[in-house]
């Protein structure tokens, strides 16, 4: 037997005793942390020094918000081209091109509060025909080997189509607006 051999007889193993979390006689692991989770619905907020509890959520709705607030104030900006999609995350409301007047008119306080993203376009996905039909294809054959002429064109026109397709969404992206150029025109408060 070579050295790194170990026979079951001399197994380098010795019995302990552990300590475990149970509900009743439900076993619930050895954190204790994951065990109180696990049994309980209400939490402390995760910030230090909150008081609050919270049920769903990490964090409380007010520590949320700062933290939203932090991230937007932090982010890289950048200016809104023509046929960009704006995204607010404070009204879960997106912008479109033809409603950009009506962010114009607001002034800096209320823009700013509205933490606005620039949103990144989602293109429709091609179709990839050996995916597609994976699960009936026989081992080692591929999609141009069995089908007909007629179906490969049409499957290369319709990816050709797709990659010509305005985007079908949008996903705020972490680059927020910069609001600079938007206030241009805004009107001065009577002071
Ligand atoms: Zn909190």
């Amino acid at each position: 037997m070579s050295n790194n051999q170990i026979h079951y007889n001399d197994a380098p193993i010795e019995q302990r005793e552990v300590k475990a979390w149970f509900h009743g006689e439900r076993f619930l692991g050895f954190d204790e942390h994951g065990a109180r989770m696990i049994t309980s619905n209400i939490r402390p907020c995760k910030i230090d020094e909150c008081s609050n509890d919270v049920s769903d959520w990490i964090y409380c709705d007010q520590c949320e918000e700062q933290k939203a607030i932090q991230k937007y104030l932090n982010a890289e900006k950048r200016d809104v081209y023509p046929n960009d999609v704006i995204y607010s995350e404070k009204t879960d409301h997106f912008f479109y091109p033809e409603q950009f007047s009506e962010l114009t008119s607001e002034n800096r306080e209320t823009l700013e509060s509205l933490r606005l993203y620039i949103c990144k376009p989602c293109f429709p996905g091609e179709i990839d025909i050996d995916e597609h039909l994976t699960d009936v294809l026989a081992e080692d054959s591929y999609a141009d080997e069995v089908l007909s002429n007629e179906c490969m064109d049409l499957v290369e026109k319709l990816n050709a189509a797709l990659r010509k397709n305005k985007p079908i969404s949008y996903f705020p992206s972490n680059i927020a607006v910069n609001l600079d150029p938007l206030l241009i025109g805004e009107i001065p408060c009577d002071k």
